[in-house]
């Protein structure tokens, strides 16, 4: 490997066109790197406030972020800045929380209506800016409460000085000269190839190590297969990033694990996975202690993992490393999913990776985006990827699921949805709601145990990320669906024997594929009524006891209250309810590869069995003629 001779030194040019532009009245007094952003701190600040021209055009030539903060020395002390942004946001933004960071000079304005604080093109938060000093972000009170969010909130303003540090190392890290003049782009499958579960893409190039989700395998029989191939060629320490692409578990179970291992990167998502995959993995840790199973990390690591996370919009486009560019997109699968596109090298090469990704319209969320700036090779799940997984169209699901739900109450039963914490729980909710509310079904209670309930609040936080309907519906709290009075919260265990004795209801709960939690215990109470019904709604994973049931084993032994085993005889009907997937099935996922813009010139697949995977890539060759690549765990393929 040759060093180049004379190194693109990208901090010298970002230095020099930041003095060139800013007029010295500014009184710049530092710049830093924080993450990939680049700050500008100065005591006059009100000079690129007032002309926003001037950071405009620095912007474009260093293709940078840019934000200006005041100098320490401009800013008015906290309680006066306070009463400033009481006097300057209307007060039918409802304020409920302001947070103070000065090691960066921000505050975060907790509202009811954030659009309130933001004004009219910005106008407002501009204002804050320059009558208080203070850079001010908005975030949304969500209508319905949130125990993690403002826990989230005031543990980062603790903490933030120490973020602040983190941010700026890795600035530097990404801003330093690319040093190699070979250029090459690998990939190796560490997890999640011909498999679904413990998904891992180690992307290589001579300046950088990117790594593409981190996840465990649910139901898997040992930590042999439940863990990605880490040991593989990788050196976690070097890592310069790693890129969750959603908040399941088979994703992002295993990210606190690097920091355990000597990782002291960042960690890229959008601002909901970052949520919603702290909320998950705690639970994970909650669980495994719970079952007596091996906890692979504490606490501790997922909370170091905030602090490294840096969260991105839709459409950001952000370095991550000297060599390589990053940009997410929606997938449409679950609340902050995204699509990874990562352009290396300057135009070298281009990969997408669409993590899990619907591409069709649901109730909860748009459609994955297709389209791209360049693409040379795609990496797409599989999960239903075979030639038989046609998925009957939304309007035939829904009614399925109704007509089940009818004649299970209709006979005295009860229902019970195993379902994700994350995704299809509140799709389902939708339908289970609207079908009340149109008359389809009766008006009896829904019963929602377990995460659901915090997960729902975590919904109602972003409602920017979801389909335009719902979006304009949780704008009206009297239309908001998931603030409906029909869903009840069960808050204690106790209560689960009388609901289950009780008057017809929907239970809805976790584990989605019955591994363990509240929809287990129903389960045990609920199986040998052959009036009940259990209805799966989404993927279950070889393995798992949704599965067996499923394939039709009908005889489970189960260990009771007192640690007895018993064989449980199932009688309860069993169904399975594929169409309301946050999967593409067979004919989405060709339509996909299809409507892709510009055309892959190489696919690889993964997320999905052996026999899918083989499937969908043969389908790919055969339509599209796109050289496919189906990897198994450990292969390590050249790109480029
Ligand atoms: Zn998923
Ligand atoms: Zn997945």
């Amino acid at each position: 490997m040759t060093v180049q001779s004379e190194a693109i030194d990208t901090a010298a040019l970002i230095r020099n066109s930041i003095a060139q532009n800013i007029p010295p009245e500014a009184k710049v007094t530092k710049v830093e790197f924080e993450g990939p952003i680049i700050t500008i701190y100065a005591e006059n600040p009100h000079v690129l406030l007032e002309n926003n021209e001037i950071v405009k055009k620095i912007a474009r030539e260093i293709k940078k972020r840019i934000v200006v903060r005041a100098d320490p020395k401009a800013r008015k002390p906290v309680e006066e800045a306070k009463k400033i942004i009481s006097e300057i946001v209307p007060p039918e933004a409802e304020i409920t929380d302001i947070f103070f960071d000065s090691s960066i000079g921000e505050v975060v304005i907790q509202a009811k209506k954030p659009g309130l604080v933001i004004g009219k093109g910005g106008q407002t938060l501009k204002k804050i800016a320059y009558e208080t000093g203070w850079r001010a972000q908005v975030e949304r009170t969500p209508p319905l409460k949130s125990l993690l969010l403002p826990q989230l909130l005031s543990f980062q303003g603790r903490e933030s000085n120490y973020r602040v540090r983190f941010l700026r190392s890795i600035g530097r890290r990404i801003h330093r000269p690319i040093l190699y003049k070979n250029q090459y782009v690998t990939i190796t499958a560490l997890g999640g190839f011909r498999e679904v579960g413990r998904s891992a893409i180690l992307i290589r190039t001579p300046e950088s190590n990117i790594l593409l989700d981190c996840g465990v395998k649910p139901g898997a029989q040992g930590v042999i297969d439940e863990f990605p191939m880490l040991d593989l060629e990788i050196d976690i320490e070097k890592l310069d990033a790693v890129v969750v692409t959603h908040a399941h578990l088979d994703h992002c179970g295993l990210v606190p694990l690097l920091f355990k291992y000597g990782y002291n990167g960042p960690v890229y998502t959008t601002k909901p996975t970052k949520t919603l995959m702290t909320l998950l993995q705690l639970d994970y840790l909650d669980v495994a202690k719970r079952e007596g199973k091996p906890i692979p990390y504490g606490t501790r690591e997922v909370k170091k993992q905030v602090l490294h996370t840096i969260s991105l919009d839709y459409g950001e486009v952000t370095d991550v490393a000297t060599d390589v560019r990053l940009t997410l997109h929606n997938a449409g699968h679950i609340l902050g999913s995204a699509i990874v596109h990562l352009h290396i090298g300057d135009g070298l090469y281009n990969i997408v990776y669409t993590g899990d990704f619907k591409y069709a319209k649901t109730k909860l969320l748009e459609p994955a985006a297709s389209s791209f700036p360049r693409v040379e090779a795609l990496i797409i799940e599989s999960t239903y990827g075979g030639a038989g997984d046609v998925m009957p169209s939304r309007e035939e699901t829904e009614q399925y699921f109704i007509d089940i739900v009818n004649k299970t109450l209709e006979r005295g039963g009860k229902v019970l949805i195993p379902v994700l914490a994350v995704g299809r729980a509140q799709e389902i909710m939708l339908v289970l709601d609207e079908a009340i509310k149109s008359g389809k079904l009766p008006k009896i209670p829904i019963y929602v145990e377990g995460l659901l309930q915090e997960v729902t609040a975590i919904h109602t936080a972003y409602p920017e990320e979801l389909a335009r309907e719902l979006r304009n519906k949780i704008f009206h709290a009297d239309e908001n669906p998931f603030l409906s009075d029909h869903f009840k919260q069960v808050d204690s265990k106790s209560a689960r024997p009388d609901i289950v004795e009780g008057e017809p209801c929907v239970i809805m709960s976790t584990s989605g594929m019955l591994t363990g939690g509240p929809a287990l215990e129903y389960f045990k109470l609920m199986a040998s009524n052959p009036a009940n019904s259990l209805v799966f709604v989404s993927y279950q994973i070889e393995g798992t006891l949704g599965r067996s049931l499923l394939k039709g084993v009908r005889q489970i032994p189960m260990e009771d209250a007192r640690g007895r085993i018993e064989v449980i005889d199932v009688k309860m009907e069993i169904y399975n309810v594929d169409g309301f997937s946050g999967h593409s099935d067979r004919r989405q996922l060709l339509r996909f590869v299809g409507n892709m813009s510009p055309k892959p010139q190489v696919v690889i697949v993964n997320h999905g069995e052996e026999s899918k995977s083989l499937s969908l890539a043969s389908a790919i060759e055969r339509y599209f003629h796109i050289e496919t690549h189906i990897p198994r765990v450990g292969d390590r393929l050249r790109l480029k």
